[in-house]
């Protein structure tokens, strides 16, 4: 069996937080089973121990980092979207350690989100759901339109194409973590002359830098200020063939 990485010390240094000794044994479980289903599904190409630890489990948890400091009982239940999930991330990391959450994993290819379904049966998270349809549908459907407190994106295209699949489905001072690589000056520009188009605004980009290899990573904060107006998202395929501009 592979053996991931358990020091508490890189989360505590990065994130100021720290898994319970529960946590990092169902981190363990959630590797094992998704390296077991990626036999039978291709959920992802990052399958080292040193890898999946920094590049999924670490990285899925750096984007909500502020949530993670004021986890507690006490911390209200947020209905969450992880659009995009692909082999489960960010949405399985935060499923495992937010079980007060109600977390909607999206994505497009039901093929993955069926072997998500016997993952999360394996590890035992029972705080999710599961859409296999695609962004542009899901986000005009009542049930989930202006629904959720938070959307989170990663890998899912440019940034213009996630902001216009996300903000519709959150509510009113909602948030979307978009996890993003390099961040440029010409991004943030693109990004904020289609933003209020959305009914959104962008609170906040912050930067991390890998604990292991040093890579940069930003997370862009948006907020949904307005209601969107109903025109978006877009048909199905437009909004990642001609983002916004
Ligand atoms: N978020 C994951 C996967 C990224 S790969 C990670 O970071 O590891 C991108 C995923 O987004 C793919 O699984 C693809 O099927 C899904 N996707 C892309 N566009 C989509 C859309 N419009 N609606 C739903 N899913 C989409």
């Amino acid at each position: 069996m592979n053996q991931l990485p358990t020091s508490s010390d890189r989360w505590q240094s990065t994130l100021h937080w720290q898994p319970t000794d529960d946590q990092q044994e169902r981190f363990q479980t959630l590797y094992d089973a998704i390296l077991l289903a990626n036999q039978q599904v291709n959920l992802t190409r990052i399958t080292s121990p040193a890898d999946f630890w920094e590049k999924h489990l670490w990285d899925s948890l750096q984007g909500v980092a502020p949530w993670l400091r004021e986890a507690g009982a006490s911390a209200p239940g947020l209905r969450v979207v992880d659009i995009g999930t692909g082999g489960g991330f960010p949405g399985l990391p935060v499923a495992l350690v937010f079980p007060h959450w109600a977390i909607a994993l999206l994505d497009a290819t039901r093929k993955k989100l069926a072997a998500l379904e016997t993952v999360c049966e394996r590890v035992g998270i029972d705080n999710v759901s599961f859409l296999p349809q695609r962004a542009e549908q899901v986000a005009h459907q009542p049930l989930h339109r202006e629904a959720y407190d938070l959307a989170l994106l990663r890998a899912v295209g440019p940034v213009n194409t996630c902001a216009e699949y996300a903000l519709p489905l959150l509510k009113l001072g909602g948030q979307a973590v978009l996890y993003r690589g390099q961040w440029t000056a010409a991004e943030e520009a693109g990004l904020t002359a289609i933003l209020q188009r959305l009914g959104g605004q962008l609170s906040e980009v912050r930067s991390q830098v890998t604990p292991l290899t040093q890579g940069v990573r930003h997370n862009v904060v948006l907020t949904k200020a307005e209601r969107t107006p109903d025109q978006f998202p877009r048909l199905p395929g437009i909004p990642a063939k001609t983002p916004l501009v």
